[in-house]
Order: C-alpha cells, then structure tokens, then sequence
C-alpha cells in the first residue's frame, strides 16, 4: 500500500519545483514512513512461481532484480524527472555512467555525433577515445560558436553533446539556438547540466532531448556518494536507455540513492545560497587577479546568454594567475578552502585543471580549450562568504597578488 504517494503525476503536475524536490517520487511501504525508506536487498521474493513468471514476462507489475529496479533508485529516478520536467529518468552509478550509457545506447559503428570542445575530461575521452574505436565519427566544435554547430552537420550525425555552463572555462552553449539546430536536423541533444542542475536550468525546456547528470555534484551536495542521471522521453529511456543499462549493469547502489533523495530535499537552498556566495566572492576576486570567467559577472563573455538561461550564475568560477608555480602556491597557501578536485560540494574546493581534472588530455587541446597553467577552479560552498574571502586574500597576498 501507499499512502499518499509523490509519484501519481495527476497530483506532482501541480506541484513547483521546492515542492518536488522534498517529494516527487516518494513511495511509502507499508509501514506509512515519513522518510524514504532505504531498500538494501538485491533481489525480490515472489508468491508463487506463476508470479515470478508473470513478473518475469511483464504481466505482472512489479521488481525482479536490483540491477533492473530497486524502490529506493526508483524514487529517486522519479523524483530527478520530474524536477527536470522530463517524462522519464533512470538514476546511474556516476555521472560519467551516466555520459557513457546516454550516448552508446543510441549510437551504431557508422553514426556521427557533434560535441562541444570544452568538456569534463572524462567527457573528452568518451569523444576522443572511445567512440572512435567502435567506428563512431566524432567532430569537436566551438560549443559557444553556434553557426559551428549547423556547419559540422552530415547527413549520419545523430547526437549534439555538450556542457553548459562547462567546466571549467565556464563557457556556454546557446540552448535554444543549437537545440533548433538539432531539431531541424532530427539530430538528439544530450545536454550535461551538472553545473547547473534544475535548480537553476532546465535544458528541456530550451528543446534539449536528453539531460544528462553527474548527481555526484550539486545533487547529492555534500560530498558524499557517487551517482548519475539520465532523462527523456519515455520512448527514449524505455526504448534505447533501458536495455542498455539494464544488460550492462551501470546500476546506481540503492544506499547512494537514498543519499542523494536526502541532497534534493535542500538542492533549492544550497544552489541559491551557493550562488550567492560566489557571485560575492566572484566580485572580490574581479578586482584581483588578471581574469576571472563566472557566469554572474557582468565580464563574463556570454553573461547576457547565461542570464537568460539561468535564474543565477551558479556555485563555480575560474580565475587566471601567472603560471602553475603561482597557481600552486595560491593553492597551498589556502587554509580554509580545501585543495580538491570535487565540485558542487557545500564546502569550499579549488582546483588546478591543467595539473589535475584535465591532466589526461593533451597541451593541445588544453590550450584550444582554454585550459592555461595559469587557470585555477573554484567551487563556493555554503561556508560565510566573509570568511572566503579573508581566505582567498590572505593566500593571493602570499603569492604577490
Ligand atoms: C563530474 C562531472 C562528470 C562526471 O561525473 P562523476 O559522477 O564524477 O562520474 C561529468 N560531467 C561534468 C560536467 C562533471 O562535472
């Protein structure tokens, strides 16, 4: 039995996004529980072997295996989707899971896909590195370069993938423009919007296809587990997605669910709260260091696009010194923002790409990217925005900032 239950779309249609992110999907047992209930088990007992057949055979509603369905990952999934304004979403081990399973489960030896040239490096070996082993042509463009997007089209090209904003040179894709694109071209955009989230974009409702999640990052918020996302249409995820995962495996742990249904309930708070801090931190940094690249700023270059897709600039910004030496030596002297390489965390990150996220890719396309020596990313935490800043200027003025 469940009682009042956050997954009848008859009643969550009405609800805003604050409202689902405490509620969408929950499905109560039988025990009426407030709190999502944490199912740890990885298979299911049946009644009767006739029932097993029946759920075996799709008479017969209900979960077989923890691989291909899980109440506590359900809710989860439900709870993504509809804060996505998507018709469906399946939840993944991590976010690169989530990249992997979103494209190789539409794409043949044969197909071409577009993706913008700055990436998460992870996301660049996919476009580089794998995809092109099993014959799927591959052309990298100027994300930001929305004529580039309609010029790189052939008549095999089936995917468009991008990040916006994208890490970490915080650059953006026009979602409305290449969405239409892609449109026109019947072309499906799987967009990554782990800097962001829902909280502050909803690529879907700019004509994205696909949205894609690292929900390791602002999600789950604290730090604290792996786990990825992927929505669309139902057609989508229940015709390509589904097999796909459900045969390979790249299943999220119902505990990491659990953990990441307990971040959504404070997304809202956080990303807001987040944003705001780093929009002060970001004004203070602007008047130190050569360049700072947040899209809140008005010194952003595509700040008036940014706006228009994003209700805030969001929790992560990059700045520019010198060179590694002094990029380094900014980071060593921190003693309140910790050194690491994680993002979306409530606490205060920054990290050297070029030495670290970005490390695996060449100079080459560092330098194309717009990765230098000398560029350093910061995520904002919810930590007193006063007290980052003291941080931050305590550590330039070591290093002769
Ligand atoms: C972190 C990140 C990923 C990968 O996510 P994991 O959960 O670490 O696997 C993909 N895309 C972007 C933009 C990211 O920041």
């Amino acid at each position: 039995m469940k009682r009042r239950t956050g997954q009848d779309r008859s009643v969550t249609a009405k609800w805003r996004p604050a409202t689902l992110a405490v509620r969408g999907g929950t499905a109560r047992s039988e025990w009426g529980e407030t709190s999502e209930a944490l199912f740890l088990t990885s298979g299911y007992a049946y009644d009767c072997a006739g029932d097993a057949a029946a759920r075996f055979s799709g008479d017969q509603q209900g979960m077989t295996y923890s691989r291909l369905q899980n109440p506590t990952v359900e809710m989860l999934e439900q709870r993504i989707a509809l804060l996505e304004g998507a018709e469906a979403g399946r939840c993944m081990a991590s976010g690169m899971a989530a990249m992997t399973a979103a494209l190789l489960c539409q794409l043949s030896a044969g197909d071409h896909l577009i993706a913008a040239r700055t990436m998460f490096g992870s996301c660049r070996w996919l476009t580089d590195s794998l995809l092109p082993r099993f014959g799927i042509e591959v052309t990298i463009v100027d994300g930001s370069d929305t004529a580039a997007w309609e010029a790189a089209v052939r008549p095999n090209t089936k995917v468009f993938f991008f990040e916006t904003p994208a890490n970490p040179t915080l650059e953006i894709v026009d979602l409305a423009a290449v969405c239409a694109i892609a449109k026109a071209h019947h072309v499906t955009t799987v967009a990554d919007n782990a800097f962001a989230t829902s909280a502050l974009q909803r690529p879907m409702s700019f004509g994205a296809d696909i949205v894609a999640y690292s929900a390791t990052k602002l999600m789950d918020g604290q730090g604290r587990v792996l786990a990825g996302a992927v929505c669309g249409t139902s057609a989508f995820v229940n015709d390509l997605l589904l097999p796909f995962v459900r045969n390979t495996g790249p299943t999220l742990s119902p505990f990491n669910a659990w953990v990441v249904l307990k971040g959504l309930e404070t997304l809202d708070l956080r990303v807001q709260r987040q944003s705001d801090n780093a929009m002060e931190v970001a004004r203070f940094l602007e008047g130190r260091v050569s360049r700072v690249l947040y899209p809140g700023l008005n010194s952003h270059p595509q700040h008036n696009l940014a706006l228009a897709q994003m209700s805030a600039g969001g929790t992560i910004m990059s700045l520019f010194v010198a060179d590694r030496a002094q990029a380094h030596g900014l980071l060593d002297a921190l003693e309140l923002i910790d050194i690491s390489n994680n993002i979306g965390d409530s606490r205060s990150l920054m990290t050297h790409p070029s030495s670290t996220t970005h490390s695996g890719l060449s100079a080459e396309v560092r330098e194309s990217m717009g990765i230098t020596e000398g560029m350093l990313r910061l995520n904002v935490g919810l930590e007193d925005p006063a007290d980052l800043i003291d941080d931050l200027d305590r550590a330039l003025g070591s290093v002769g900032l």
